[in-house]
């Protein structure tokens, strides 16, 4: 088995498109150095390598050293140098890169190769003792940690003290003779923290690193990370081995991060950070301030690359553009410059914020870069709800209390939590917290995750703490240097404010403001980016789109977001204002025809009013319209003092309507005496609601000179009898309406599918049937066996433990449900070739779902209004 790729120097054996062997970044470095792009060489140890490892109980090929002697001696003479030459060492990175990036879940170690014996060899090889004795400080540092598990602040802690008695401030003041001190004790950290002296031997370093990436695939963080992202254990790492260019050499010596984009907004400008006399983390770790690489947006106080490295800067718009042809994405870049020369490290797809993938897709279109169709394609569907989200309100009063960096846009406010745990328990208890950290590390994901925005005092606009929201989607404010954070004390302090966790804060990630207490927010604006790319979508997808909406501002949302119509106007919901509760518990508490009869008489002109808003609003729309639906029980009176009212609107003893109540309780609701088994037992609830309908329908049409054309839809239907036998009395309602007011109208009359039995019947319904309209809540319920409001105590852990691949309510269960779906679409059509159908469950504004729904040819989906776009755009993509 080949289990070594090479690449650069002229010899490449991977490209782009083997990811999945290579990893990310081993397939991009083969691609880069394809391409002719200064690619330092090295080799790259496959993800199988690392599969088989975990396969043989944490054991390696028995190949795997002679290929890996091989390629090491490519390098060697690539390089002109040798690993672990006395006179002139060879020093390599070993880097970690899974098929996807996983940020800051894997640790690389810089410099590997360096002994007491080959740092007087650089020494002499580079004329430059400080560079030489900088380089193995970093190494011991970060092999330590990385490798031999060495706490990292221990390194820190001994860094730091030689800077104060050395009085200096900046890590570069620091000379060969002061890192040379810092090495012996980095040393004797190591000899006592594990126990052994450092290793010496450059053969055993190296594979004590490949081993520590390869354990990293299975540490908490990496593990953590692949379960909120769907990210398989099986998948493994790659390990990447090159050879080290220095970008702390010296004053023509740089290293740094760019993305040929805004990764913030989607700007077409070169956005990045670098620094002079560094080396790979500095710039994300936030241990000295990163400068800007293009002059045109520094400030004067800061020192951009294009002034202070002028060729080098060149030659990265160059790349910048050269990448960005050949990927057609926006890149994110790693670089280092030695010595004036420059060499990529690393790129792939940089990561960006929805309101960045939205404006990078339109404008890449626009440019010819991707088709209009790739632009849709680019824009994951599910983040169009950051751009849905709330904007600072413009005119809402705010004090100020600092300024960062606006790393992730959008507004966020909530309770101050200094730590991921604190985040965790309070959002628990169902708080909006932010997260205040110095800076973040991966041990704070999950508590990113579980915070509505993150505020950092240290850090710049590619630290862990931007980049990692920015993939999130949660608001970010990075360093923003004039806060002081007090995690002992659990405090802030800043311009004379002093906030404890649990205090109020608001951050706007699009301007890096920080302001005291919470300010209210406004819906955002949905012109611009987004409209094109809706359109776009639109006159792609197949699917109508339609909401769920039974208030006139939630109407009113749906069509803003540009549904077609209503797709489930649930009427049970009309029934829980305070004026006309009363009468809907006379109606169900009631055995006498009258004293129903009269209820139901006062419901009528609500129903009316509702109905009527609903098609003006909709204005000529389609508006399916569900007749009550749930259990009865849902609305009987609670404790005594409601049911005494409605005894005495009754005029019955309390008694007596106590033991009305204590019969229409049933066990098990769900499954007991609903949908159009109401309409059945009780028919005048259906009668008055279809005549409300109707005269909303008639009157509406009159006003607007329009035809309203209502659907009214029968829920949980099991029997094409019992459709019959509700339609028919439907039918009388309608036409005893028609001939009062010697008019006509057109309607339909349609059915829920959400019991097993109506999609294996589907075309006997059919024949009763103007619609179908697939229910996937209960249909899930029902095909399950499972309720949606009991599962939450062991449906987690069935998705944990890989019982079911996700939470079937959020997305459709293709295989049982999804099944049953297809069937009820091929017999109902079987029967009634034009039969429209559609779906109203919580799967209608789930992408996943909606590429099910197109792949069976449903005609529309219909999902709560804030969804619309969401669906609007994943049907597009179904339909590409
Ligand atoms: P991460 O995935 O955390 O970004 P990387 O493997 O990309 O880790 O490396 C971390 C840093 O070290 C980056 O800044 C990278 O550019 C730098 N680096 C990695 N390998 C080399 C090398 N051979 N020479 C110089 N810098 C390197
Ligand atoms: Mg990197
Ligand atoms: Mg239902």
């Amino acid at each position: 088995t080949k289990w070594i790729y090479s690449f650069g120097a002229g010899h490449n054996e991977g490209n782009a498109g083997m990811r999945n062997l290579l990893g990310g970044k081993g397939a991009n470095l083969a691609e880069m150095a394809n391409i002719g792009l200064p690619v330092p060489p090295g080799f790259t140890i496959t993800t199988e390598v690392c599969s088989a490892f975990y396969e043989n109980g944490r054991a390696y090929p028995a190949e795997l050293e002679s290929q890996i002697e091989d390629a090491m001696g490519r390098v060697e003479k690539a390089m002109g140098l040798r690993f672990g030459d006395a006179n002139a060492p060879l020093l390599v990175s070993v880097r970690s890169g899974a098929r996807v990036s996983m940020p800051g879940m894997m640790d690389t170690v810089l410099n590997l190769g360096l002994n007491d014996e080959t740092v007087e060899g650089l020494v002499r090889s580079s004329g430059d003792a400080r560079f030489a004795w900088d380089s193995y400080r970093r190494f011991i540092q970060m092999y330590g940690s990385v490798v031999l598990g060495v706490p990292h602040h221990r390194f820190e802690d001994i860094l730091e003290q030689a800077k104060r008695e050395l009085g200096k401030e900046d890590d570069t003041a620091l000379s060969a003779e002061d890192w040379q001190l810092v090495v012996k004790d980095y040393k004797s950290i190591v000899q006592n923290e594990t126990g052994k002296p450092f290793p010496e031997n450059p053969k055993d370093q190296l594979w004590g690193a490949i081993g520590a990436v390869f354990g990293s695939w299975m540490n908490p963080r990496a593990n953590t990370y692949r379960k909120l992202h769907d990210i398989p254990a099986s998948w493994g790492t790659a390990v990447n081995v090159q050879s080290m260019v220095f970008g702390n050499m010296g004053d023509d010596c740089a290293t740094g991060v760019c993305f040929t984009r805004d990764p913030s907004t989607g700007e077409n400008i070169f956005y990045g950070e670098y620094l002079i006399n560094a080396q790979g983390e500095d710039v994300v770790a936030g241990i000295r301030t990163p400068q800007p690489m293009s002059a045109e947006r520094a400030t004067p106080d800061q020192n951009p690359m294009e002034k202070a490295l002028p060729q080098a800067y060149q030659e990265m718009l160059k790349v910048r553009e050269l990448l960005e042809r050949h990927y057609k994405d926006m890149q994110d870049i790693e670089f280092t410059v030695q010595s004036n020369k420059l060499y990529l490290l690393q790129t792939r797809n940089g990561k960006r914020t929805a309101a960045a993938a939205l404006r990078i897709a339109i404008d890449m279109a626009r440019e010819g870069l991707i088709t209009q169709e790739d632009a849709i394609t680019r824009v994951p569907p599910s983040s169009l709800d950051q751009l849905l989200h709330p904007v600072l309100d413009p005119k809402a009063e705010r004090t100020q209390l600092a300024r960062g960096l606006p790393a992730s846009p959008g507004a966020a406010t909530g309770v101050i939590a200094f730590s991921a745990e604190d985040v965790e328990d309070r959002a628990a208890k169902g708080e909006d917290v932010i997260l205040v950290r110095i800076e973040t590390s991966p041990e704070d994901v999950h508590g990113m995750h579980a915070a509505r925005g993150v505020l950092t005092t240290r850090g710049g606009m590619t630290s862990h703490a931007a980049v990692v929201a920015r993939g999130m989607g949660r608001v970010c404010v990075a360093g923003a240097g004039s806060i002081a954070v007090d995690y002992k004390a659990q405090t802030l302090s800043v311009g004379g404010h002093t906030l404890k966790a649990g205090d109020w804060i608001t951050l706007d990630g699009g301007t890096g403001a920080v302001y005291l207490g919470r300010v209210p927010t406004i819906p955002p604006s949905l012109s611009g980016d987004f409209s094109t790319l809706m359109g776009w979508a639109d006159s792609v997808r197949r699917l109508g789109i339609r909401a769920n909406a039974e208030t006139p501002e939630d109407a009113e949302t749906a069509r803003r977001f540009g549904a077609e119509g209503i797709g489930l106007c649930r009427t049970e919901h009309m029934f829980f204002g305070p004026d006309r509760i009363g009468h809907v518990r006379q109606m169900i508490m009631t055995e006498e025809p009258e004293a129903r009869a009269r209820a139901i008489g006062a419901l009528l002109p609500f129903q009316r009013d509702d109905f009527s808003a609903l098609f003006r609003i909709m204005a000529g729309l389609p508006v399916t319209i569900r007749l009550l639906d749930p259990p009865l029980h849902e609305f009987l009176p609670h404790g005594e003092a409601e049911l005494k009212d409605v005894a005495a609107a009754l005029g019955q003893s309390v008694d007596a309507l106590r033991a009305r109540r204590s019969a229409l309780s049933e066990a098990n609701p769900m499954l007991g005496h609903r949908g159009c088994r109401l309409g059945i037992s009780y028919p005048e609830i259906y009668a008055m609601q279809v005549r409300a309908i109707t005269e909303a329908a008639l009157a509406v049409s009159k006003e607007a000179g329009k035809a309203v054309i209502p659907e009214i839809m029968i829920p949980l239907v099991g029997t094409k009898a019992e459709l019959d036998l509700v339609r028919k009395a439907c039918e009388s309602v309608i036409a005893d309406v028609l001939k009062e007011q010697n008019a006509e109208l057109t309607y339909t009359i349609g059915t829920m599918i959400e019991l097993p039995r109506a999609a294996i019947t589907a075309d006997q319904i059919a024949e009763s049937a103007d619609f179908f309209s697939f229910g996937t809540n209960d249909l899930t319920q029902t095909t399950l066996g499972l309720s949606r409001d009991d599962a939450g105590s062991f449906l987690p852990a069935y998705v944990e433990k890989g019982l079911l691949p996700q939470d079937p309510f959020i997305s459709i269960d293709r295989e049982g449900v999804g099944a049953l779906v297809r069937m009820g679409v091929e017999k109902g059509r079987a029967t009634k070739p034009d039969l429209k159908l559609g779906i109203c469950g919580e799967h209608g504004g789930d992408p996943l779902s909606i590429s099910f729904f197109e792949e069976v040819g449903l005609d529309y989906v219909s999902c709560s209004p804030f969804r619309v776009p969401v669906a609007r755009l994943a049907s597009a993509q179904a339909a590409l």
